[in-house]
């Protein structure tokens, strides 16, 4: 199977405004819903387990994104706000 090539997406500025805040809402939830943190993590040296660990990476690939998109739409002059810091939505940083 080859690799996918890099495809540009074009959004209006109303659908980039849809995909930040589901992006928002993504993270949200992943950090919110991992809240219910294991005895595995209360063990572990970084403070989660691998399995907690894992299930967070993706908020952090949300947060990357909505990052990207902000940083790309207001360079177009357009109004996406940049995600708030990880930090005020999760006890571990991104
Ligand atoms: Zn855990």
């Amino acid at each position: 199977m080859t690799a996918p090539k890099e495809a540009a997406v074009t959004l209006t500025a109303a659908q980039t405004a849809i995909v930040a805040k589901a992006l928002a809402d993504a993270e949200r939830y992943r950090r919110d819903t991992a809240t219910a943190w294991c005895a595995n993590c209360a063990a572990a040296q970084d403070g989660a387990c691998p399995d907690h660990l894992a299930y967070l990476a993706p908020a952090n690939a949300y947060r990357g994104l909505a990052a990207e998109l902000a940083r790309a739409t207001n360079a177009a002059g357009r109004d996406v706000p940049a995600p708030r810091p990880a930090s005020d939505l999760s006890r571990y940083p991104a």
